[in-house]
């Protein structure tokens, strides 16, 4: 076990780890002192108890290997960040709304992500891919990760202007931004009647795949409805709609700098009053 708490990327380097196929979670966790097994769980799909420098991983083992995989990394990812006395239980809730707030579930799922989606590996295989769930599902494929955690990946790290949207039959939960996007456009608190996600979140009717989509049906913007964008929508098992939104047409963004200087009223936050 390395001496001292070490990044995923640290510890991917000290186990020679260059290609996906090699992302062997149980093999990851034992290198960080944690044992991986599998049983049947009830109520939740991963829980870790750790003492002093040694820790043990139940899995549930019937919930598919893609979440399994996931739950490794997540459960791995309490152990290095609270090493000594822990006792964690995580439900798959956690794996797919823990992605906003600053807690120790967003932070697990993090570690997770770079453990299992390591960038060096990532982005080379998904630079310059269509932002859809066709991209996220090959590339989940080739990762053997889940969905929320590779379109999360795919938009932060893919190259192309877009979000991931995650909302709840109650409520918008959380969204992910490109580095073109994040900080400049934000999401409404509800997407409106036109765009897919909303005929997800009233019916149980099947995605259609991806769909131009005018942008004030997501963006909240005084001239959103100037532009369009491109939306693939779809279900997760609990009810949760997870929307990519993608500026195929970048023209929204190059307009974007003579508005905001036009209305010169950027804030020292960087945030800007029409928002
Ligand atoms: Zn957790």
């Amino acid at each position: 076990m390395p001496s001292t708490i070490q990044t995923p990327e640290q510890i991917l380097a000290d186990l020679g780890i260059r290609e996906p196929e090699d992302l062997e979670i149980e093999a990851i966790a034992e290198y960080c002192g944690a044992t991986i097994r599998y049983k049947p769980l009830y109520g939740c799909e991963a829980r870790i108890i750790g003492y002093h420098d040694r820790a043990i991983i139940t899995i549930n083992s019937s919930s598919p290997r893609s979440r399994q995989r996931f739950s490794g990394g997540h459960e791995l990812g309490h152990w290095m960040r609270d090493r000594g006395q822990i006792a964690f239980k995580c439900d798959y809730q956690s794996y797919v709304r823990g992605w906003w707030a600053s807690n120790p579930e967003t932070c697990a799922n993090r570690f997770a992500s770079d453990v299992l989606l390591p960038l060096g590996m990532f982005q080379p295989r998904a630079r310059g891919l269509h932002v859809t769930f066709e991209t996220v599902r090959k590339l989940a494929d080739t990762f053997m990760t889940s969905l929320t955690s590779t379109a999360i990946r795919l938009v932060e790290h893919g190259g192309l202007p877009s979000m991931l949207v995650c909302n709840t039959p109650q409520k918008k939960e959380w969204f992910v931004a490109s580095p073109e996007v994040s900080g400049r456009l934000w999401p409404l608190a509800r997407p409106k009647q036109g765009s897919s996600a909303s005929s997800l979140l009233s019916t149980t009717r099947e995605a259609k795949g991806p769909i131009d989509v005018r942008c004030d049906n997501w963006i909240n913007h005084p001239r959103a409805d100037h532009y369009w964008i491109k939306e693939d929508s779809l279900s997760l098992r609990d009810g949760t709609v997870l929307s990519l939104l993608w500026w195929e047409d970048e023209q929204q963004l190059l307009d974007l700098d003579e508005y905001e200087e036009r209305m010169g009223s950027r804030r020292s936050d960087g945030r800007t009053d029409w928002e």
